[in-house]
Order: C-alpha cells, then structure tokens, then sequence
C-alpha cells in the first residue's frame, strides 16, 4: 500500500457508480478530471479570499471544492435536479458554498452580486459547451457585476474571441469580446481531460472585464451591426459586405464615399480592420444614417 491519493478520474468514477448518475447530453456534462488543469483554472482566476465566485455548472462539485478553497463564498448554478442531492451530500464540508438548482440564463446575476455586499462577482466554469456563448455575451452585453471570467470552452470559440487582426480566428467574436474584455488564453486542454470525453478540443480562457468599454461609440448597436455585416463573406471587400448585407439604402458610390470619409479604402477587407477602425466607421456612418 502507498498513501498516494487516488486520481480525480478513479474518484469520478467512483461517485458516478455510487450514485448511479446518466450523464445527460443535452445539458453538456463532461466532467473534468484532470488535477493540473484544475489547478490552472483556479490559479488563472487570481481569486483573493475576499472574492465571490459564480460558478456554472458545478456538475459533481469538483470544481466548486477548488474554488471554495480560495475564495470567501462560492454560487453554484446547475440545471441538473438529479445533481443537486449529489452535490448537497459532497459539499457537506464547506460553509461558504451556496447552490442554486437553475437555468443560469434565468438567474438575476445583478441580484446575485447585491445580496453579497455589492462587490463585483468573478465568474469560473467549467462551460456547458451548447450555450457558451450565450452565457458570455449575457454577461458582458448587459453590463454585469462581474470582474473577470475564467472558463473552459470549446478551443475553435477561445481562439476566436482572443484573436489579432489578419489571421484565421479572427471575426466578429474576436472583435465583440475585446469591446468588453481583455482576453487571455489560459491553457489548451485536451479530450482526455474529461468524462466522458467530449469530440472537441478545449481551451481556458480569461476575459477580464474593462472598466469601460475598449473604444467610444455613440451607438453601440450600429457598431456590432457593422462589425457583423464586414464579415458576413469572408473574402469579400468590406465595400461588397456592405452593400450586399448592411440593409442600408445606399448606392455603391454612397458606401464608398463613407468608408472613405472614414479614412479607409473602399476595397479594404474586414479581417483588416481594428476595433478603432470600426469605431471610426461608425461615427461616420451614424452621422449620416441620423441626416436621413
Ligand atoms: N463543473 C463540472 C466539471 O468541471 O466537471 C461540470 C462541467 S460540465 C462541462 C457543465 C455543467 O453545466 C453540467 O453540470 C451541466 O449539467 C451544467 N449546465 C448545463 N446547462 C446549464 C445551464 N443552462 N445552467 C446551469 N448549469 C448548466
């Protein structure tokens, strides 16, 4: 006999078969089981004891107990109703650990950040790959108290979001994420790293939330809707984007009139394009767009 600990995916297994648990799906369980990467994620979330942590989708509570560990208080959202008995029964441990049985797409995060003191949350998961995306733009499209989000997603999706102008992974994620956040890549986190195994690769991402947003736009909408039309065709001129998906009323001439104004060339692709050099699109197609 050896005192060494048994390996996070012999203990997953053994809770799975003592609680007789069907992982589901539809709901995107595929549980971590893997101690370093673990470890990253709670490392790469500079959590301080003073910090309230969100988690989604606390699954068998691996994760959670992590966190519960450097932080003051851990709110952990899950859907399943089946893990919730699971989940009360292996948390019994800690007193700074809250569980919420709900859809997190339901919740009143604002709400949520009140009732502890007003502080800004920090957001760690482990993400239910079906609604990552929906989650992250909830969050930073309303304009909520949260202070940084540490997750594991789908690679291809973390590659977009922190992706520099002219390469492949760059688009409208990459350009809608760095309005809002600063985004670090954490770790790429391979298939074996769960249970069960999912069929696509994964990746920790950081996305630290800025205090305002990276550039200054009168119409926030009209900018997104600009940033979405320049790369509604890849390989397109953003002129060719523009008139064949802005839903402007505009003549080739009118387009290229403006994207000039804004001190671009009509031919330029949107893969060219910075944040600032949309900002600076914006304001000139708001102007007009307003003369109308
Ligand atoms: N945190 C665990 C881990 O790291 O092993 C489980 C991660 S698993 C990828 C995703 C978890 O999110 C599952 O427990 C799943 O039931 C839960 N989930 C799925 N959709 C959800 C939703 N809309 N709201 C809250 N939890 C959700």
């Amino acid at each position: 006999m050896t005192d060494q600990q048994p390996s996070l995916a012999y203990k997953t297994k053994q809770i799975i078969k003592k609680y007789e648990f069907a992982f589901k799906k539809n709901f995107g369980q595929n549980f971590l089981v893997d101690e370093r990467v673990l470890d990253k994620i709670v490392a790469s979330a500079q959590l301080t004891a003073e910090d309230t942590v969100l988690e989604i989708g606390p699954g068998i509570g691996t994760l959670t107990q992590a966190l519960a560990r450097h932080c003051k208080k851990v709110i952990a959202v899950e859907i399943d109703k089946t893990l919730i008995p699971i989940l009360q029964e292996l948390l019994s441990d800690f007193d700074n650990i809250q569980l919420i049985n709900e859809d997190i797409l339901k919740v009143d995060i604002a709400a949520l950040a009140a009732e502890n003191g007003g502080k800004k949350l920090k957001v760690v998961a482990n993400l239910p790959y079906y609604i990552t995306t929906p989650i992250i733009m909830n969050i930073l499209e309303q304009n909520l108290p949260v202070e940084s989000i540490t997750v594991m997603i789908q690679k291809e999706v973390a590659y977009r979001m922190q992706a520099q102008p002219k390469s492949k992974d760059y688009g409208s994620l990459s350009l809608v994420t760095q309005y809002y956040c600063m985004p670090y890549l954490v770790a790429n986190v391979p298939q074996n790293c769960f249970m069960p195994r999912p069929n696509v690769d994964s990746a920790v991402i950081r996305l630290t939330a800025l205090e305002k947003p990276a550039v200054d736009v009168n119409d926030r909408e009209l900018l997104f809707h600009i940033i979405k039309t320049a790369f509604s065709q890849r390989r397109k001129t953003l002129l060719n984007c523009f008139f064949n998906a802005g839903g402007w009323d505009m003549s080739k001439e009118q387009l290229t009139a403006l994207i000039n104004q804004a001190g671009y060339d009509e031919k330029v692709r949107g893969e060219a394009l910075t944040l600032e050099d949309y900002a600076k699109i914006t304001e000139v197609f708001e102007k007009e767009l307003n003369k109308a």
